[in-house]
């Protein structure tokens, strides 16, 4: 036998069950363990799989405390030489922000692989029974590493990923650039080098009180009223406070935004600036910018600097 690789739950639309099975939004996600899903793929029978169940959650509710434990689990699953790859069935609402913040902190040259489904596993015609196939075989595949998010036959990098469909199951992208590989009927097809995981460490996540980090965008007659209120709230929370916020187009703000920003970033804010755009990195500007990151990827990394 192998070494093991390690498949984590934490609930989603892959593991999710509605009362018909052509309801593809009502249904209730996370309702189905990990083992469940794996053991309707009869391809997987004789695999040296373990299966865990962290959490049974939609992941629009995921939270700190589960990051805390889902980083500390994985971290000690790779450092255990019996472990090959681990893989994570996750929720998609959220699944770039876990994908973005696990590239971030774990230390490891395994495959860590996230996968994620659209459509209920009760669907006529699910997708996550393919997209669970195609991510343990990337695990399993020589020479793969890194953070890596794999739907739909498609393999993005944690930094790049993004949701960009509500509805449609090829809901994932990775824009200036594309994929970094493919996985085409059992076999790897890869573009680009595989990414190596930043290696922060999984102590900082450890770290209290975790800092509010609060959203704001650019639009018509943005004013940056409610920067001196979230300043006050967090002050009263006695947390640190950081401001991402998304611009228009290469990351531009209202004068009376930027002027609102460029004062609490002089009060000790901690204040990233990204796009309210589907791609493109953002050049340039007085106040520190976030690259290519996504608003949702742009917050994990400000909460980072902050822990
Ligand atoms: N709301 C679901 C979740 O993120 C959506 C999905 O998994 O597709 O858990």
């Amino acid at each position: 036998m192998g070494r093991t690789v390690l498949i984590l739950g934490t609930g989603g639309t892959i593991a999710g069950v509605s009362a018909t099975p052509d309801d593809h939004v009502g249904y209730r996600a996370g309702a189905l363990g990990v083992e469940a899903l794996a053991q309707a793929l009869p391809e997987l029978s004789g695999l040296p799989l373990s299966f865990e169940q962290l959490a049974s959650i939609d992941s629009k509710d995921m939270d700190f405390v589960t990051w805390q434990r889902l980083a500390t689990r994985i971290q000690q699953a790779v450092t255990d030489e019996a472990t090959e790859a681990v893989v994570i069935t996750h929720g998609t609402d959220t699944l770039e922000e876990t994908a973005y913040l696990l590239h971030r902190v774990l230390d490891t040259p395994k495959p860590v692989i996230l996968t994620a489904a659209m459509r209920p596993a009760s669907s006529r015609s699910p997708d996550g029974p393919q997209n669970l196939l195609d991510a343990i075989t990337l695990a399993r595949s020589a020479g793969v590493h890194g953070v890596l998010v794999s739907l739909h036959g498609k393999v993005h990098a944690a930094d790049r990923v993004r949701k960009v469909h509500t509805y449609r199951v090829d809901a994932f992208d990775s824009p200036d650039g594309g994929p970094l590989a493919f996985v085409e009927n059992g076999c790897v097809r890869s573009l680009a080098p595989w990414p190596t995981p930043s290696g922060l460490g999984i102590k900082r996540l450890m770290r209290s009180p975790w800092p509010r980090i609060e959203f704001l965008t650019n639009c018509v007659d943005a004013d940056g009223a409610l920067v001196p209120l979230l300043q006050e709230l967090a002050e009263r929370e006695a947390r640190p406070l950081g401001l991402v916020v998304a611009g228009t187009g290469n990351g531009t703000l209202s004068t009376a935004l930027e002027a609102a920003l460029m004062r609490a970033q002089s009060q000790g804010v901690a204040v990233l600036r990204c796009s309210r755009c589907a791609a493109g990195p953002v050049l340039g500007g007085e106040l520190p910018s976030a690259g290519s990151l996504s608003a949702p990827q742009a917050r994990v990394e400000l909460l980072l600097q902050l822990l």
